[in-house]
């Protein structure tokens, strides 16, 4: 890696020239599955071409005005989002971490303008990640996010993951709002039980507070849900989102009710890059394919195909993998051996994996991706099972543990 960068990636060695659905070539002409898509960003795959048209349009016409002017494309595109989801009013970023910044603002705000302003603390979960701004690293409160970078912002209370009694023990007079991932990303591809986002639901009613939803990674379409808390039946009231909806364009967007955003008025937020015409002509052009009649239904049948064919990869090598989680196609394979390891045979295979905490790999292939893909990303995993089995040839399973 070239000493003019900052060197806070440990990147691996593979320089990509350009893309194709779920392929990516390098510029020896080499071939890779991509079952990381952009970490959920390439939604639709590489160079997809209604994408591909829709920002070669805009770029000949116009790209940014700033938001001092109405933007008809932001304007279709937040309708389209508020008669397609729970929200009102939609507010638009360039990335995930500004659209939860936007969200804890709102939900301070919507507060302080009911007359409650001392409620400003959130209630977050261990294995958390919401970005890595200041607040976000904060909301996040993982040490080594943190560490280093001065007194963390305050106002977050973190409880353990899945412990609805910890939470409730959590809320106080201050607190303003609970902020979650429906499915954990970083922290392991952890879903939170319906049951246990209903309860949430209801622990912030009862109390009067704002639930937040993080669908930066888990949102359009990734869990053949246009949002995965559609799978449990209830709504929160303000809701990020990021990722997959630019499909590779950066593009987020703050989501919420009426009620939660009332104190968001002229002058109170902005953004200079958010919602620009080319921002938004993907965005609208990501929408087309996504609400397309059939879309989510097919994500629904690829999860189920690759899930069959990933538990029986996992049956078949117990030195390796020990099993498998996640819903639709946001899926991680729970590793014996170090996550790492398994990322780096996978790559000798030429299939691209994410690493995520608890030592999991996540596969996240593009939606759009086929049957036939995904039975050669298991075919290449199988590959890489082989590989790490030969290497520890003739030790134990006792051993290996
Ligand atoms: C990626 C991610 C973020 C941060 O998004 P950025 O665009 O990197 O700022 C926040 N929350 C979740 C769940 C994410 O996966």
């Amino acid at each position: 890696m070239v000493a003019a960068l900052l060197p806070t990636y440990a990147r691996a060695d593979l320089r990509f020239v350009r893309g194709e659905g779920p392929r990516l070539f390098t510029e020896n002409g080499e071939v890779y599955l991509d079952c990381t898509a952009g970490i959920a960003v390439n939604a639709l795959g590489h160079a997809h071409p209604h994408l591909v048209n829709a920002l070669k349009d805009q770029a000949e016409k116009l790209w940014h005005t700033s938001n001092l002017f109405r933007i008809p494309d932001q304007e279709r595109f937040a309708e389209r989002l508020v008669a397609r989801t729970f929200a009102d009013r939609v507010f638009m970023t360039n990335s995930g971490a500004e659209a939860i910044e936007c969200a804890l603002k709102m939900a301070r705000k919507h507060h302080a303008v009911s007359g409650r302003p001392e409620r400003y603390r959130f209630v977050t979960f261990e294995g958390a990640f919401h970005g890595r701004t200041l607040a976000t690293i904060a909301a996040g409160g993982q040490s080594k996010y943190l560490e280093g970078f001065g007194p963390p912002m305050e106002g977050f209370d973190q409880v353990p993951f899945g412990d609805h009694d910890r939470v409730q023990a959590a809320i106080g007079p201050e607190t303003a709002a609970i902020l979650i991932e429906p499915i954990q990303g970083e922290g392991g591809i952890r879903p939170v039980p319906r049951e246990g986002l209903r309860g949430l639901r209801e622990l912030a009613d009862e109390h009067g507070l704002l639930l937040i939803l993080d669908e930066i990674q888990c949102g359009v379409g990734r869990t053949g849900h246009l949002f995965a808390h559609e799978a449990a039946g209830i709504e929160p009231d303000i809701m990020a989102i990021a990722k997959g909806i630019g499909g590779g364009f950066p593009v987020g967007a703050c989501l919420a009710t009426e009620n939660a955003a009332k104190g968001m008025t002229a002058g109170t937020h902005g953004t200079t890059f958010g919602g620009n015409p080319l921002a938004m002509a993907v965005g609208n052009a990501v929408l087309d394919v996504v609400l397309e009649e059939g879309f989510l239904q097919r994500v629904r049948d690829a999860a189920r195909h690759a899930r069959q064919k990933l538990a029986r990869l996992v049956d078949e090598h117990p030195l390796v993998l020990k099993g498998i989680r996640g819903e639709g196609l946001m899926l991680a394979l729970e590793c014996v051996v170090p996550n790492a390891e398994f990322i780096a045979a996978a790559r000798d295979a030429r299939l691209l994996l994410v690493p995520a905490g608890d030592n999991v790999v996540r596969f996240l292939p593009p939606l759009t991706i086929s049957d036939e893909d995904l039975d050669l990303a298991v075919e290449k995993l199988s590959a890489a099972c082989g590989e790490l089995e030969d290497a520890m040839a003739g030790t134990t399973p006792e051993a290996v543990k």
